[in-house]
């Protein structure tokens, strides 16, 4: 049987987790959270003691990095050499550690096959910034989230200062746009929109409205599948 693969993409902040957490639970499908594992390789590399533009010592210590995602209800906990980095990865150094590990294609040749094989096991929901143009590029549904720089650096502040981190908005706002500029310019895998993805702005939305649009784009594309 066919599985249902859908792709979503966009610049961070925009919403693309929590969106896609709640439809892959009303769908029952598997949500795959791509930036996670990023994530974790960075804080591998971090714990290492190596330094973010030390491309050859970070290539060196790949083979060292093992990353499962398990489902406990529901919700994707993430692995990292058997130890729960779930929460780990969530904080500012951790963001901008998974951008810089990013740009290194090593890093992203490692990580694809995982998120291939994912696609294959199940209807998945995958998130992250390549899935629409690299990781699957025939996703039966691609969509392109997107909202302005301060409603996405709002959110992330809120998320932030909800998990006890003592940040400020401008600090927020600016590494935000650090790390836009880093995704859309690096050689390999950049961040852009699918040449056949949905683009939606959610800026200004409540979660109800995205979700909504989203469900009802969702509904549409994958009629003649399912
Ligand atoms: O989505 P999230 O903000 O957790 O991703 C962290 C970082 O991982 C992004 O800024 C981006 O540099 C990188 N990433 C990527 N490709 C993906 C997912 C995330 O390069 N598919």
């Amino acid at each position: 049987m066919k599985h249902i693969n859908i792709a979503i993409d966009g610049p961070s902040g925009a919403g693309k987790s929590t969106l896609a957490r709640l439809l892959a639970q009303e769908l029952q499908f598997i949500y795959v959270d791509t930036g996670a594992m990023y994530r974790a390789v960075g804080l591998y590399m971090a714990r290492a003691g190596l330094k973010n533009h030390d491309v050859e010592g970070i290539v060196r210590l790949l083979p060292c990095v093992r990353i499962e995602l398990r489902y406990e209800n529901g919700m994707q906990e993430i692995f990292l050499n058997g130890e729960n980095v779930s929460r780990a990865i969530r904080t500012e150094e951790a963001s901008r550690w998974a951008s810089d590990v990013s740009a290194i294609p090593q890093v992203r040749a490692f990580l694809l096959d995982a998120q291939r094989d994912m696609a294959k096991k199940g209807n998945v929901i995958m998130d992250g910034r390549d899935i629409g143009t690299v990781v699957l590029p025939e996703a039966d549904v691609k969509i392109f989230l997107t909202a302005s720089s301060e409603d996405r650096a709002r959110r992330r502040y809120e998320e932030l200062r909800e998990k006890g981190e003592d940040v400020v908005y401008e600090d927020v706002l600016r590494h935000l746009l650090d790390r836009d500029a880093q995704d859309s310019g690096r050689k390999t895998a950049p961040l852009r929109a699918a040449d056949d993805a949905i683009l939606m702005n959610t800026t200004g939305n409540t979660l109800e409205q995205s979700l909504g649009a989203l469900r009802a784009v969702i509904k549409e594309k994958t009629k003649h599948v399912v």
